[in-house]
C-alpha cells in the first residue's frame, strides 16, 4: 500500500459545472489522489437508454432530437468552464460516434448488446473529458492531469451491459499503460467509470451503477492507500435515508457488513464494489461531495465496535417465483434443471430456499422471466409466480448464531402486523431478510429501522 488515493464521483456529484467545481476542489484538497474516476452526468446514462430505443422504435428525426439535448447539456458545462480546445475536439468526437451510432440503429431498427454498450460509455466519455479540463485548470499547474482512457487497461468478459472484469489480463494492461503514466508523481489520472472492454477492444460496461465497481478495481490495481466514494449523501446511513429519514450515517463498518448492504439493496455502493478493495485491504471512505467536510463513513476489515445489528437494507421491485417438481426426480436432477435453465438465460437470482422438490427465488422484476424460460420450467414442474414484493433485509453480525436478540427482532417485525410473505432468519452470519408487498415497504421499513436501530 501507499500508493495513494483513488477518488470516485458520481452522477449527481457532476450533475453541472458548479458541482464538478466543488468535486475538483476536492481533489485538491487531497495532495495524494492519483486516479479520479467519474461517472456520467447526472441521469445521462437514462438518457443514453431512450436514446437507443427512440432511434430503435422511433428512427432518425426523433432520436437525433434526444441526442441533441444530451449534447446541449454537456456542451453548456464545457461553455461555464470554458474548455480548451483540445478538449473541445475530444468531445465532438464523441458526439461524432454517438450520432453514427444512433443513424446506424435507426437505419437497422435494432440496437444489440454490443452497440448498447458503445452508447452507454459515451456518458462516462463525455463527463470526464470536461472533468479531467477543469481539474487541470483548478489544479493549476502544481499538478499534470491526464485524460486516460479506462478502456486501455479494464479487461472484461463480453457479457455486455454486465461484464465481469478479467483481473490478470487489467493487471498486465495496467503495467503497459497506466503505471508508466503514474511514474510521475505529479501524476493525476481522470478516467471514467462504469466503462471496459473486451481483449478485442469491443467497448464493455459493468452494470448499471457499476462506476463504484471501476473505482474499487482501480484501487486493486494500483494497490490503493484509500478508495474514496464521493456521492449526495455523507456516508452510509443505516438505512437509506430517502426511506427513513431518521436514518443515521454508521462512522465505521466492516467490510461484510457494506457488501452484504450492498448486495441486499443500499444503492450508496454497487454490489461488487468491495470485492477488489478486500483483495488488497484498502479502507473506503463514503462521503458527500456536497458537503466534503461533514465526515463520512470508514469501511474496513475491522472496526471497533460489531452490534448484532447494523443496518436495514431494501430491495423493491421482486418477483418470487416458487418451482414445484411434478415429477418424481432426483433432487440433484431437479436442482441442476433450475440452475441450468437460469444459466442458460443468465437471469439474476437470489436463491430463498431449496427443500425437497420445492425451490423458491427472488429475480428482479418480471422483465427476466419471459415465457421461453416459464415454458422450460414448467416442463417438469409447477411454476407459481408473485410479483411487487420487496425483500427487507436486517444486516448484522453473528446472526446464524442462536441468541435472544432473535426475540427483539421478532417483536418488531410482529408488531405492525405487516403480510409477511416470507422470512429467512439464520442462514448468513450477516444478514436475515423479509419478504413483503411493495405496497407496505416504507412503513415496514419505517418501523423496523426506528425500533431496532435508532438506540444503536
Ligand atoms: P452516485 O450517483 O453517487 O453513485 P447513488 O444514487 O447511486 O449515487 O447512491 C447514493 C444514494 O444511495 C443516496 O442518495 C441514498 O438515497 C441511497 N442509499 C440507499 N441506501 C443507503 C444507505 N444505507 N446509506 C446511504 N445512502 C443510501
Ligand atoms: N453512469 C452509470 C449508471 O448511471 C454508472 C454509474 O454511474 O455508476 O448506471
Ligand atoms: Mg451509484
Amino acid at each position: 500500500m501507499g500508493n495513494g488515493i483513488v477518488a470516485k464521483f458520481g452522477g449527481s456529484s457532476v450533475k453541472d459545472a458548479q458541482a464538478m467545481r466543488r468535486c475538483a476542489e476536492v481533489v485538491k484538497s487531497f495532495p495524494d489522489t492519483r486516479i479520479v474516476i467519474i461517472s456520467a452526468t447526472y441521469n445521462t446514462t437514462n438518457m443514453l437508454e431512450r436514446l437507443a430505443q427512440t432511434a430503435k422504435n422511433d428512427g432518425e428525426e426523433v432520436s437525433l432530437k434526444v441526442l441533441q439535448e444530451i449534447r446541449e447539456r454537456h456542451q453548456s458545462i464545457a461553455s461555464e468552464i470554458s474548455i480548451s480546445p483540445e478538449t473541445q475536439k475530444d468531445l465532438d468526437a464523441v458526439f461524432f460516434e454517438a450520432q453514427n451510432l444512433i443513424l446506424g440503429v435507426a437505419k437497422l431498427k435494432e440496437c444489440s448488446p454490443r452497440i448498447m454498450d458503445q452508447i452507454y460509455s459515451l456518458g462516462e466519455r463525455m463527463s470526464s473529458c470536461l472533468f479531467a479540463d477543469l481539474l487541470n485548470k483548478v489544479l493549476g499547474g502544481h499538478k499534470r492531469v491526464v485524460f486516460f482512457d479506462v478502456r486501455r487497461v479494464l479487461k472484461t468478459s463480453s457479457d455486455w451491459s454486465r461484464a465481469l472484469p478479467l483481473m490478470d489480463l487489467t493487471k498486465s494492461a495496467a503495467e503497459e499503460h497506466l503505471f508508466p503514466e503514474l511514474a510521475d508523481e505529479r501524476t493525476v489520472i481522470v478516467t471514467q467509470g462504469f466503462v471496459g472492454a473486451t481483449v478485442k477492444g469491443e467497448t464493455t460496461t459493468l452494470g448499471r451503477e457499476g462506476s463504484d465497481f471501476s473505482a474499487a478495481l482501480m484501487a486493486e490495481v494500483i494497490k490503493a492507500e484509500v478508495l474514496q466514494i464521493w456521492t449526495d449523501v455523507p456516508g452510509v446511513a443505516t438505512t437509506d435515508p430517502r426511506l427513513v429519514p431518521e436514518a443515521k450515517i454508521i462512522p465505521e463498518l466492516t467490510y461484510e457488513e457494506a457488501s452484504a448492504m450492498a448486495h441486499l439493496g443500499a444503492k450508496v455502493l454497487f454490489s461488487k464494489t468491495l470485492l477488489p478493495v478486500m483483495r488488497e485491504n484498502i479502507p473506503v471512505f463514503v462521503g458527500s461531495s456536497l458537503e466534503p467536510k461533514k465526515g463520512g463513513s470508514w469501511i474496513r476489515s475491522s472496526v471497533d465496535s460489531v452490534p448484532y445489528l447494523r443496518a436495514l437494507a431494501v430491495m423493491k421491485k421482486q418477483t418470487l417465483v416458487t418451482v414445484e417438481s411434478n415429477e418424481v426426480l432426483p433432487q440433484a436432477l431437479f436442482s441442476k434443471n433450475i440452475y441450468d435453465i437460469i444459466a442458460q438465460h443468465k437471469i439474476p437470482t437470489d436463491f430463498l430456499s431449496f427443500r425437497g422438490s420445492h425451490v423458491n427465488f427472488l429475480v428482479p422484476e418480471q422483465k427476466f422471466l419471459n415465457e421461453e424460460v416459464v415454458a422450460s420450467l414448467s416442463e417438469f414442474a409447477r411454476v407459481k409466480i408473485e410479483e411487487d414484493l420487496s425483500l427487507i433485509s436486517l444486516i448484522g453480525n453473528d446472526m446464524d448464531v442462536a441468541s435472544n436478540k432473535i426475540f427483539d427482532i421478532f417483536d418488531a417485525i410482529t408488531k405492525g402486523r405487516p403480510a409477511l410473505r416470507m422470512v429467512q432468519l439464520g442462514v448468513s452470519a450477516n444478514s436475515m431478510s423479509l419478504l413483503v408487498p411493495d405496497s407496505t415497504t416504507e412503513l415496514v421499513a419505517r418501523e423496523l429501522h426506528n425500533a431496532l436501530l435508532l438506540s444503536l
